[in-house]
């Protein structure tokens, strides 16, 4: 991998806690393999509570100077980050597909998509206004001021090695916090790299940490129990986030928690249909199909249900398998062996309850950790596939006739994170764009991210919101002086 990069040493092995690039205590290391080859990509220094301890509070002691800075301070540091994030751009992504997999196109998306959180809410942070109160009584003075919510504490999962990162340290650090955050054991090397950029950038010392483990339920303990940390910042499965919240219940931490989806993708007999096609494709195997915001469950209405099979099939059967550095590569590898289980699982439920494969269906010639993208007809709400995210590169389609009925079904699911709809009755578009128990709707659109909107779930999907002006909420408290005068 070194030997890719035009700035090799954007490649650590070393955790990078309160300033210094460290060794476990104990010298352990964890491997980080590349899923389309298997091979170990390095060795990374395995922390333990001891260590991130040791994290929380330097970036305790480094938040209290950071917010007295003024915010146009902070931000220029900010930019400065974000500036060398897009020069190393080339850099970055091939670090990512190489310990994640997914094809270097999307991996630059990524990096360009993680780096924007940086600058807006480098921005951001300028404007974080306070307010004054018409008193309630005349010899008083009310005011509102905002400030820093403490030491932040971060858990993002291997999906988005990058922009996880960004989407919470960018409006943490800006709001004036400091921040210890801790990668996915699969993907460390693209946090790692965002360290050696931001040391460059001049963020103070101590003030952004990395610790690096294998043995995530100890971190989460330390981050969980330890009185520094006032805010735990989470994305990643719903039953991890509920382990988290019952955690962080117990000194009343303040958590944000990004969770699981099961998202609806509904084409109604008005659709476009060629855009529905694009949309279903871009929504569904986007990562190949691993990302919380996937269509997990594609309902058709009865009168473009075999066209649209017929043409969705189709374009899957152009989307070309393997390693995601190879050109013209759509779909990489999944990242483990347990996601290739999890949608073998899937597509055999499906079949064994009445379901039909009609493109795809297996393991990828390839071997490895590739799959074929598949489509599944004749898919009903009896299958796992209606209860929870395949998080692989399945699609399976749901016939329905009646609009109330659709939306009904949509809603039946403990989740509420993205959904989506193809429709061109504005009426319609209006009405179930309303009714969908979701934090996101796409209409007309597979893709739905950007920095600029509100990215987070209803239910059980999650807490907060990351991006958008809302984004730097979450990261502040408001403090309310009442004077007498
Ligand atoms: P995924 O299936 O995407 O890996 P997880 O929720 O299992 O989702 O993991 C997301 C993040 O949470 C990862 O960084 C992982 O290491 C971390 N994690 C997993 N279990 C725990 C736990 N008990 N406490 C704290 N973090 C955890």
């Amino acid at each position: 991998l070194a030997s890719l990069l035009k700035d090799p040493s954007l490649l650590a092995s070393k955790a990078y806690v309160a300033g210094d690039w460290i060794d476990a205590d104990n010298g352990k290391t964890f491997a980080v393999t590349n899923p389309a080859r298997g091979d170990v990509l390095a060795e990374i220094a395995d922390l333990g509570r001891a260590e991130t301890a040791r994290a929380i509070a330097a970036a305790d002691a480094a938040m209290k100077g950071w917010q007295k800075r003024t915010a146009k301070e902070r931000a220029n540091i900010l930019r400065a980050w974000f500036n060398l994030m897009m020069d190393n751009q080339q850099d970055l992504a091939l670090i990512l597909t190489a310990e994640m997999g997914k094809p270097i196109n999307e991996a630059m998306g990524e990096i360009a998509y993680g780096a924007s959180f940086i600058e807006w809410f480098a921005e951001e942070g300028k404007r974080i206004y306070g307010e004054t109160i018409p008193p309630h009584l005349p010899n008083m003075r009310l005011q509102v001021i905002r400030q820093p919510v403490g030491v932040v504490a971060s858990i993002t999962p291997w999906n988005f090695p990058n922009a996880m990162i960004t989407r919470k340290v960018g409006p943490a650090l800006a709001a004036g916090c400091g921040v210890v955050a801790k990668p996915a054991g699969e993907t460390p090397l693209s946090a790692l790299a965002l360290a050696v950029l931001a040391e460059r950038a001049g963020l103070p010392k101590g003030l952004f940490n990395v610790v690096t483990s294998s043995k995530s339920a100890d971190i989460g303990l330390e981050f969980s129990e330890n009185h520094a940390v006032r805010k735990i910042t989470f994305t990643g499965s719903t039953f991890v986030g509920r382990i988290l919240l019952r955690q962080a219940a117990d000194q009343v931490k303040k958590c944000s928690m990004e969770l699981g989806g099961n998202a609806p993708f509904i084409v109604f007999d008005d659709a476009d249909l060629d855009a529905a096609v694009e949309g279903a494709l871009a929504s569904k195997f986007r990562n190949n199909g691993q990302t919380c915001v996937c269509a997990n469950r594609i309902y058709v209405q009865d009168g473009v249900y075999d066209a649209f099979a017929e043409k969705l099939a189709q374009a899957v059967d152009n989307l070309e398998v393997g390693d995601g550095l190879d050109e013209g590569v759509a779909l990489g590898p999944l990242v483990s062996e347990a996601a290739v289980k999890k949608v073998e699982e899937h597509i055999a439920d499906a079949l064994a309850k009445g379901g039909q494969v009609l493109t795809g269906g297996a393991a990828h010639e390839k071997g490895g950790l590739f799959f074929k993208p598949t489509v599944v007809t004749g898919a009903t709400r009896e299958m796992e596939v209606a209860e929870e995210e395949t998080f692989g590169p399945l699609a399976p389609l749901f016939r329905f006739s009646d609009e109330d009925d659709v939306i009904a079904q949509a809603n039946d699911t403990i989740f509420g994170l993205a959904s989506y709809f193809y429709a061109t009755n504005l009426s319609r578009v209006y009405k179930v764009a309303e009714a969908l128990e979701y934090g996101i709707v796409g209409v007309n659109t597979g893709i739905i991210s950007t920095e600029v909107a509100p990215f987070g779930g209803v239910k059980q999907s999650g807490l907060g919101r990351e991006g958008s002006r809302h984004g730097i909420e979450d990261f502040l408290e408001m403090k309310y002086i009442c004077m007498a005068i």
